[in-house]
């Protein structure tokens, strides 16, 4: 077992199944978002050092792709095992890195988990199809071979989850895997690789290179890498999924997100608001799934606007690691500035703040990135802030007429990640599942996060490939399709 040095310190890289320093010449500080110390120093990992974990992983995928699928998903069996045992140290370094609350970051680390567990089905989700007889005596079958070297590059507001999506599937296929973690958030992933380090994986299976842009563009660039699946925003997601493709290299690109979720006046307003609360404000509404516009629809404009008002406003903000909090900060400093000021823009345009989280301080946290609750109402339909994402704790509320209003809107967004609906009619909810614009739906859900063996969804600017993360998908975007048809002559069998 090796184990990377626990304390403050430059977080180092794992290759060919040892940590090494990175040789970087310039590390960023990663900052605890509530506090504003610096916790650790995150190294700008150079092409040098993303070559060195391609080759590794190259090497190893020989033997590992020869390796039966059986065996190969033993060390995920040991791996969801010591995840769940450490699942409340995991979750207190993704609170110290990310600012989420230690509820929410366990929370995640169950999703996590959650895939592992799927993912040890790859014996039989992995399986072909054949047919005896496609001619008279001709038989055909469909496998799925691993690709080799694959690659993920990841945001940072899911520091434990979203790795997930790809790592345990992508290795249970047979593949070797390369992860970049956010540069904000690395310590989630070092501590994974630790424990990754003891489940008997061969070494060069999982490798975990740290770094920014320069990192990316290797992985981009890297003729032994065959596949990249990358989650994080929209430019970047475009961008990835263009030299990616340019490369030869499949991708599967999740961008950035505007949720809406629709308020009819039949809906169980209570349930509505408490629901709808803790999508856009959980997290401090840095989920790609975050709730960002409520439209509401008839009567539901005031009842709604009261209810989540005052729900929004009870929230208790401050450091996610003390008993009782609700939301935690945002990620950084510039991240603060973003949001407060999207909110005045907000403002400029003609919406009137309800309730306003901007200036707030948050006693003993004085250096924390913190922003309250926040509620916009009569954001303008056509404002610039109606389609920008806001990733921040702000919900905007939108008034519509009636429904075929309300989904016009929705089809106007250039996003299509989530989109939600609450009401108590089955044919309100059967017309909005089969026309709202978006890629995960949800009928009185206020975070429509699929589980693991269902895709991750997202559509339009939230997603640019055709398979997506988790599931069936992930078996299929990791795999290459063979077609074998097979002729033996009769003479040949008689012999035996
Ligand atoms: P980001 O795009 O800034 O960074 C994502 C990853 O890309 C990081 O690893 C980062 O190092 C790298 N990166 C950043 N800029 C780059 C560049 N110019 N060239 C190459 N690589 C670059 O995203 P973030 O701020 O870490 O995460 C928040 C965003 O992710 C939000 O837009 C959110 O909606 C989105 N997100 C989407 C999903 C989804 O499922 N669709 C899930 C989570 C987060």
């Amino acid at each position: 077992m090796t184990v990377a040095a626990p304390t403050l310190t430059k977080v180092p890289n794992y290759i060919n199944g040892r940590w090494a320093e990175s040789r970087a010449g310039e590390w960023i500080d990663v900052t605890n978002p509530a506090t504003g110390e610096t916790i650790a120093q995150t190294p700008l990992s150079d092409a040098a050092e993303v070559d060195a974990a391609v080759a590794a992983a190259a090497a190893a995928f020989p033997e590992w792709r020869r390796t039966p699928p059986e065996d190969r998903i033993q060390p995920l069996f040991r791996l969801k095992q010591l995840l769940e045992d450490h699942v409340d140290e995991l979750s207190r370094i993704i609170t110290q890195e990310n600012g989420k609350t230690f509820t929410e970051a366990k929370a995640e680390f169950r999703r996590a988990i959650e895939n592992v567990e799927v993912a040890c089905g790859t014996p039989m989700m992995m399986q072909g199809y054949n047919l005896e007889d496609v001619a008279r005596g001709i038989d055909e079958m469909m496998i799925r071979q691993p690709l080799g070297v694959v690659a993920a590059i990841v945001p940072f507001n899911f520091p434990g989850m979203i790795p997930f999506w790809f790592l345990p599937y992508a290795i249970a296929t047979g593949n070797t895997f390369v992860l970049k973690p956010s540069e904000r958030v690395p310590l989630t992933m070092r501590r994974t690789f630790e424990l990754l380090d003891q489940t008997g994986l061969p070494k060069g299976v999982v490798n975990l290179v740290n770094g920014g842009k320069a990192v990316v563009n290797a992985l981009l660039d890297h003729p032994k890498v065959r596949a990249i699946s990358f989650v994080g925003s929209t430019p970047v997601a475009k961008y990835v999924y263009a030299r990616a493709g340019a490369n030869g290299k499949r991708a599967q690109c999740q961008g950035g997100a505007k949720n809406h979720v629709i308020v009819l006046p039949d809906a169980d307003m209570q349930m509505a608001t408490q629901i709808i609360n803790d999508s856009a404000f959980g997290c401090a509404g840095q989920r790609c799934l975050a709730v960002s516009v409520a439209v509401t629809i008839g009567e539901a404009q005031k009842t709604f606007r009261d209810s989540i008002t005052e729900a929004a406003a009870s929230l208790k903000v401050g450091n996610g690691l003390e008993q009782g909090v609700q939301m935690g900060p945002v990620i950084s400093p510039q991240s603060k500035s973003r949001v407060e000021s999207l909110i005045a823009v907000g403002e400029k345009q003609g919406a009137k703040i309800l309730l306003d989280g901007r200036n707030s301080k948050i006693p003993k946290y004085e250096s924390g990135n913190f922003v309250k609750p926040t509620i916009l109402d009569d954001v303008p339909a056509t404002s610039e802030l109606a389609d920008t994402e806001i990733f921040g704790p702000v919900l905007s509320l939108i008034h519509a007429n009636d429904m075929d209003e309300a989904l016009a809107f929705l089809e106007r967004s250039p996003y299509g990640n989530q989109a939600s609906l609450f009401t108590s009619s089955g044919a309100a909810a059967r017309r909005f599942r089969y026309e709202a614009p978006a890629g995960n739906i949800g009928i009185n859900i206020g975070v429509a996060a699929p589980m693991a063996y269902f895709p991750f969804s997202g559509w339009k600017d939230s997603f640019f490939g055709i398979l997506h993360g988790q599931g069936r998908d992930s078996i299929e975007f990791y795999t290459e399709e063979k077609v074998v048809i097979e002729r033996w002559a009769k003479e040949h069998s008689r012999k035996f």
